[in-house]
């Protein structure tokens, strides 16, 4: 057997103060090295650096091309745009994932660049409420999916059951010799998952994970004077086989693309009301366009119980509503369910075309504020509201 010996090193805390030779070669010595992709350092064990940025730039380069090739608001279907970021780019980003501590820097790179990508696929503006997209799309966030991944991994290698005999050695060995108190055990048993699993049943603990990926989703709702963010005035899906008007493929997609750029606040991002020169706000275009009191006509039953409803004053009727739909939909009253769906599409029309001074292309096939043609090769404006938006 012959070994490559300048790609082989010796890592250690300190240099060492004898040399160490393969074939007659001087093996170098190093601080830290990627082995299998993955980089180790000398002091810090597992990291996730230089290496982990570029896969996470590579999530994105990808997800351009599959945008021009239809991972876009015009093209492929939500559902099988999800589906695509799921299954080909998202597990870009999530080698070695099962490694990486809880606090990792880099997880905040993660979720960004998950939102970069539900922004290509929704034609949204990088300001649009991530929150609210993690909830319409169903998709969890990486810190969830980095617990996930880590239960997975180390609850296989507890079970005796190994698909990697090496790392069923090593983990036993970790376990062995230094108890619980090495950093990667400490690690693994603060993951909420594992440590759920320890005493439960498998379908226990599914309905456990379940409930922290829909509870993931809540990551980045706030709440200020009282008043619910757009993120926070999304209700959070809970089902398991999660069925949502945003995904279900039954709907025309156009209608389904208005009504989600509605949610999620792309129409309104405070600019002059086409109706009374106001700043567009979700609340001002649902009363300016009248169609908040068609609501109140439509749904007598909905509004009296938005009346009493305890928090009333935390969100706006049109959102009370959406949420009953989503509601709907996920306990397979879907009759009802589209009932809403149909009249939040009207809305969503009149709102666009009335209230937030979008415009339709020649071809008629898309819809965009002439804000943004002013806007296009200017260096980028500060948004003015939170929900700041691109062509629906
Ligand atoms: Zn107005």
């Amino acid at each position: 057997m012959e070994f490559n010996v300048p790609k082989c090193s010796v890592m250690a805390h300190v240099e060492p103060s004898v040399e160490f030779r393969i074939q007659g070669e001087v093996v170098p010595y190093v601080q830290s090295a990627v082995y299998l992709g993955v980089e180790c350092d000398a002091s810090r064990g597992v990291i996730f650096d230089k290496k982990h940025q570029e896969r996470c730039a590579k999530v994105v380069n990808t997800a351009k091309y599959l945008k021009s090739k239809g991972m876009n608001a015009l093209g492929w279907r939500t559902n099988t745009k999800v589906l695509a970021y799921k299954s080909f780019l998202r597990p870009m980003m999530e080698y070695g994932l099962p490694f990486m501590p809880a606090r990792c820097k880099m997880l905040d790179t993660m979720e960004v660049t998950q939102n970069t990508v539900m922004n290509m696929m929704l034609s949204t503006a990088r300001c649009t409420s991530r929150g609210a997209k993690l909830k319409l799309l169903q998709i969890e966030s990486m810190g969830f999916r980095r617990e996930k991944l880590q239960h997975m991994f180390f609850h296989a290698l507890d079970q005796g059951n190994p698909s990697d005999a090496v790392a069923y050695l090593m983990w036993h060995a970790i376990k062995g010799n230094r108890g619980q108190k090495s950093s990667l055990a400490l690690a693994v048993n603060s993951n909420r998952i594992f440590e759920f699993a320890k005493a439960h049943e498998s379908n226990e603990v599914g309905d456990y994970a379940m409930r922290l990926k829909f509870e993931s989703m809540q990551k980045f709702d706030a709440e200020k004077n009282g008043k619910r963010d757009m993120a926070a005035s999304v209700r959070t899906p809970t089902g398991k086989a999660s069925r949502s008007a945003y995904l279900d493929p039954k709907h025309i997609k156009a209608d389904q693309h208005v009504v989600t750029m509605l949610r999620v606040g792309s129409l309104t991002f405070h600019q002059a009301c086409a109706r009374c020169g106001t700043a567009v706000s979700r609340a001002h275009a649902w009363e300016c366009s009248g169609e908040e009191r068609k609501l109140k006509d439509h749904f007598p039953r909905e509004w009296h119980e938005f009346e009493q409803y305890e928090h009333r004053n935390s969100l706006i009727f049109p959102d009370f509503v959406m949420n009953k739909m989503d509601d709907a939909y996920e306990s397979r009253h879907t009759d009802y369910g589209d009932v809403i769906f149909r009249t939040i599409l009207d809305s969503a029309k009149t709102i666009r075309d009335v209230v937030s001074g979008y415009v339709r292309s020649e071809d008629g096939r898309t819809w965009s504020h002439p804000l943004n043609h002013a806007t296009k090769g200017r260096p980028k404006r500060k948004p003015v509201g939170k929900d700041t938006a691109k062509p629906p």
